[in-house]
């Protein structure tokens, strides 16, 4: 029950207003509606060189940087949580996390709509994230001398005394676990700029937004053949302390810290994780790179299905391909079907139907964009310029 009364902290002390049912933010001027362009950034874990580097390692914050980018993501939830409590509508946007070139991940979203500077700055410096895992700042087991799995215990046991390792759910219990590992925040650096649609700086700043996401984390941060030997040396104490982060509940590093993580089984390998967070090129960023809120493009799966659908008709009729098969489109009465019904064909043959099925819808689409290659079918009255099934395949 301490839990419960722990974890209200969270909630930071900002105004909150009703959050209204909009996704919209404020017109100006009786027909412009600017957007927010926004970049969060972390905390400072001490000085850098104009490549990002380290000036002095040994006292720049390694482990730190490397929790924080495990749990980057899970800030920047918080981030919105608040955000839509205290602007008081459904705030959408569309964001990427990037490394900056000290290594530490970074957030650049676009707002539909406009939140006062003010407001904005205010709400990240209130936002933060507590993280609730045992502590992990000593490691208990290394070299030779690891947890090995008992038949007898069916567990982890330390390998002199041969007792079970405490559990996950054990160590995390509330009356154990009084105060979190760790704690993220927000560096004070919050870039936030108004952008009206169209304009010149508009499209800049999607620039930002798509610039590195063809690269991957490690080439993005500058770690390529051209890095200096200061450089080198960053990324590897970086990566040193990512290698013993666990980055979750269920990550095999937490044997070295005495804690049996969630899930293992006798083959568990002690400190031995696969998770990305802790793979040298990935710098801790583990999770999807491009965050899209649900809303965005203010259309259901079925929205753009219908709107594929009718660009491909479109675009058949032009091209004057005529479907082979008849295109049935109802109205249908749907039923559930029972195990043993004599009317289901059997599973290989619907199988074998639908591969059949989307082969020839592929052919045909082939067929037509061949024929119209020319004359580009007005996808627009389609698709809407621009925005569309993409957004979701983000998401
Ligand atoms: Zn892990």
């Amino acid at each position: 029950m301490r839990r419960s009364t722990r974890r209200r902290q969270d909630a930071p002390n900002l105004p909150r207003r009703p959050v209204e049912d909009r996704t919209l933010g404020r017109v100006f001027g009786g027909k412009y509606r600017p957007s927010t362009f926004l970049t969060l950034t972390l905390d400072t874990y001490g000085r850098v060189d104009k490549h990002g580097a380290a000036l002095d390692p040994d006292s720049y914050d390694y482990r730190r940087a490397a929790r924080d980018a495990i749990h980057f993501p899970k800030l920047l939830d918080r981030f919105w949580q608040n955000t839509r409590r205290c602007v008081g509508w459904d705030v959408q946007y569309f964001g990427t996390v990037e490394p900056q070139k000290r290594g530490a991940p970074h957030f650049h979203a676009a707002i539909r709509g406009t939140i006062p500077r003010s407001e904005l700055r205010a709400i990240t410096a209130a936002t933060y994230h507590q993280v609730w895992w045992p502590p992990h700042d000593e490691i208990v087991y290394s070299g030779d001398r690891l947890p090995r799995w008992d038949h007898h215990h069916r567990a982890f046991v330390d390998p002199q005394t041969r007792e079970p390792l405490p559990t996950w759910d054990e160590a995390t219990d509330p009356d154990t676990l009084t105060t979190p590992a760790h704690t993220v925040v927000f560096g004070p650096q919050v870039h936030v700029k108004g952008i009206l649609g169209g304009s010149e700086e508009a499209g800049r700043h999607i620039g930002y937004l798509t610039k590195y996401l063809t690269k991957s984390v490690g080439q993005a941060a500058g770690l390529d053949e051209s890095a200096t030997a200061r450089q080198r040396e960053h990324a590897r104490r970086l990566a040193a302390e990512l290698a013993v982060t666990p980055c979750s509940p269920r990550c095999p590093i937490w044997l070295l810290y005495g804690i049996e993580p969630k899930g293992v089984r006798p083959g568990t390998t002690p400190g031995h994780c696969k998770g990305k967070a802790h793979k040298p090129e990935h710098l801790g960023i583990a999770g999807r790179r491009v965050l899209v809120s649900r809303k965005w493009s203010n259309k259901s799966l079925s929205d753009h299905r219908a709107e594929r659908t009718a660009f491909v008709r479109q675009l058949l009729d032009r091209a004057g391909v005529q479907p082979a098969y008849a295109v049935d489109d109802g109205p249908f009465e749907w039923q559930t079907t029972k195990p043993g019904d004599t009317d289901v064909p059997p599973r290989t043959v619907l199988l074998l139907h639908a591969i059949n099925q989307r082969s020839r819808w592929r052919a045909d689409y082939d067929a037509a964009v061949l024929a119209t290659i020319d004359a580009p079918p007005d996808d627009r009255s389609a698709t809407g310029p621009g925005d569309a099934p993409e957004d979701r395949r983000a998401a």
